[in-house]
């Protein structure tokens, strides 16, 4: 047995649905009702060039009011009005636009499409805050009779004969008692600046005063009065919707300052600008980072036809450009919908990696077209294109060719010339090509010196994002490893086959070894006797490279885990071709031998900021007393 049929839907139903689960956040109502005014101005305009409609345009606005007394918000217009049969077919139908079928009808292919509305559903929010909406309005059409529509919120309604006289249309909603917030003059205006501060039409709230020229007083003097003008709330005309052949730099600035008045100048930006296999524009912004993860997110703002969506633009911009600021703009990102739909909707997939494409692409062509700028905003630049290129494989293949090393002598590299410039000192015996990289150059002088002095090259890695930055390079490389420059001796940090001869034998060796240890009674310090250039320090303290990135990494990750709990193990190495090791292991009287061993250890740990406190002191006290 088979049977068919439809299911059907009832509108008592949907429309609490609609109501509570469509809108997360009820201060939209506003954006809704006010980017319908838009439209309804946006739409009388289009007709007048179509010569559908004849009359005066008159100045187009829209206005937003309320009454405190009465409980009442409104929204004019002077756009194209609806008639009594029109109300009932654009109004009474949910889920039915009237933008959409404007749109059809009166489509201008030279022209883009300015209309905002498409799903017919916005009117219905005005129902979150209100328990009566009514609807006055005068259609534009020649002998149109004004109509009134009110509704309470459920599905009856009722049209009868209006009072409008002027052409357009008010919404008056009688705001309900939970909803009363709202009947205040900051809560509108942030409101409104919020959502409706680049709306195409010059948006109306209250009025202020302003001083204008008023002749001139008995001694010749210009004289001032203060009038009441309109307060527009809006720029109506922002850069984004401009041709960038038509911007200076100027412009982006003062933008920027417009978007963020607090914030020092960004560093560069971008200008977005498709139409194709979607509309999509804005300007992003690099801002000034520094090296501190001061981390801001949410700083873009997503519009969707000059209308303020949100600033959680998480599924819209790749994670690792969340630290841009400005705006995106795409009337294809949809409106009224909730966050998971954003995710899986293609359009939003396709954005994302076009910003990135763009991004990298704007990188690429500073870099080369001017290396030197590029190289004194690496600073700031370096931590975003680093983030992205551990993050997207993509923008590791664009970045790749722009990312930069810079060593301790303040030099900058890419990948290609840094390889070059260090494969033939610097690769060892095992053909493993290994960079050397300091992480705090003050406390790693004397590492850094060394490895200069033995023809290495030290890289500088000091931003917070590096460690990762290390692991992906050395998974990107062909046979490169990075070590930090204090994870061995020189002699020995790149191992090769020419060893430094020893001029200690076997027995003299473990004879240093036990002074040395007896001198530093230390658990966490493992004494090694090397034979190592004579020039090099008596003592050098060193952590093994793999131990500090466990431990880096555990801390790194907040929580302690297996290596975040050992406790910090050392190597202590004594270069036993130098003469002060000589020099000890001739003393006779075993406690001048300790104190001499004593005192060459604690310079190894002087000169890398180890020695602190108490032994300090002591440190102090036993030089004062040995001159
Ligand atoms: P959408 O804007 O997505 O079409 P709405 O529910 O916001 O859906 O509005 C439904 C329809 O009601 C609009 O498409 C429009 O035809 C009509 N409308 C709403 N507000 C106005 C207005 N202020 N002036 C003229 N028409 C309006
Ligand atoms: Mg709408």
């Amino acid at each position: 047995m088979q049977e068919k049929g439809t299911i059907s839907i009832h509108t008592e139903n949907i429309f609490p649905i609609i109501k509570k689960f469509l809108y997360s956040d009820n201060e939209i109502f506003l954006r809704e009702l006010v980017a319908n005014a838009v439209d309804a101005t946006q739409k009388i305009k289009r007709l007048s060039s179509l010569g559908e409609f004849k009359g005066e345009l008159g100045e187009l606005k829209v206005s937003v009011s309320f009454d405190e007394k009465n409980k009442t918000i409104t929204i004019s217009d002077n756009g194209l009005g609806m008639t009594a049969e029109e109300i009932k077919k654009y109004i009474n139908q949910i889920a039915f636009s009237g933008a959409t079928e404007f749109v059809e009808k009166f489509k201008d292919a030279k022209d883009a499409n300015e209309i905002i509305g498409k799903f017919g559903l916005g009117f219905y929010s005005a129902f979150m805050v209100a328990d009566q909406v009514e609807i006055q309005s005068l259609s534009y059409q020649e002998n149109a009779e004004p109509a009134r529509w009110i509704c309470d919120g459920s599905t009856e309604f009722e049209i009868s004969a209006g009072n409008k006289t002027t052409r357009g249309t008010d919404i008056i909603l009688h705001v309900n008692e939970d909803s009363k917030e709202f009947l205040d003059k900051s809560k509108l205006g942030q409101i409104l600046d919020k959502y409706c501060k680049f709306l195409p039409i010059p948006v109306q709230f209250g009025t202020r005063t302003e001083s204008q020229p008023d002749g001139e007083d008995q001694d010749g003097k210009p004289k001032y009065k203060s009038v009441e003008v309109d307060n527009i709330i809006n720029n109506t005309s922002p850069i984004w919707t401009k041709s960038p052949s038509d911007l200076k730099d100027e412009d982006y600035l003062e933008f920027y300052r417009e978007l963020y008045p607090f914030s020092e100048d960004p560093l560069f930006w971008i200008h977005l600008n498709v139409d194709y296999p979607f509309n999509l524009t804005g300007v992003l912004y690099f801002p000034k980072v520094k090296n501190e993860f001061e981390i801001q997110k949410n700083k873009i703002r997503l519009f969707s036809r000059q209308v303020f969506i949100t600033d959680e633009v998480k599924d819209v911009v790749p994670e690792f450009l969340m630290l841009l600021h400005g705006v995106i703009d795409s009337p294809d990102i949809p409106l009224n919908v909730s966050r998971s739909f954003l995710q899986a909707d293609s359009a939003v997939k396709k954005i994302n990696s076009y910003i990135t494409k763009k991004v990298a692409d704007k990188l690429s062509s500073l870099f080369k077209t001017d290396r030197k700028a590029f190289e004194e905003k690496w600073n700031d630049i370096g931590l975003f294109v680093k983030y992205g290129m551990i993050s997207e494989e993509k923008f590791y293949e664009k970045g790749k060719d722009f990312v930069l090393l810079n060593n301790t002598n303040n030099e900058y590299f890419t990948l290609e010339e840094y390889s070059e410039k260090v494969k033939a000192a610097q690769t060892d015996k095992n053909d493993t090509l290994v960079y050397l990289y300091a992480t705090d150059a003050e406390k790693q002088d004397s590492f850094i010196q060394s490895a200069n002095k033995k023809g290495y090259d030290v890289l500088l890695m000091n931003s917070p994002i590096d460690p990762h930055f290390i692991s992906q390079l050395e998974q990107k490389l062909e046979k490169t490893a990075l070590k930090r420059v204090d994870a061995d001796v020189a002699d020995k940090i790149i191992s090769k086959d020419d060893q430094t001869l020893a001029v200690l034998n076997d027995e003299e060796k473990e004879k240093v070894k036990s002074i040395f240890e007896k001198a530093i009674v230390k658990p966490n310090m493992k004494v090694v006797v090397e034979s190592l250039n004579p020039d090099e320090l008596p003592v050098i303290v060193t952590m093994d490279e793999f131990m500090r990135r466990m431990k880096d990494m555990a801390k790194l990750g907040g929580g302690m885990g297996f290596y975040g709990t050992m406790p910090d193990n050392y190597n202590v190495a004594i270069n036993g071709n130098h003469k002060l090791i000589g020099k000890i292991l001739q003393t006779q009287d075993e406690a001048e031998q300790a104190q001499l061993a004593k005192q060459a250890f604690d310079l190894a740990l002087l000169s890398q900021g180890m020695l602190t406190g108490s032994e300090l002191t002591e440190f102090v006290n036993r030089s004062v007393s040995l001159i």
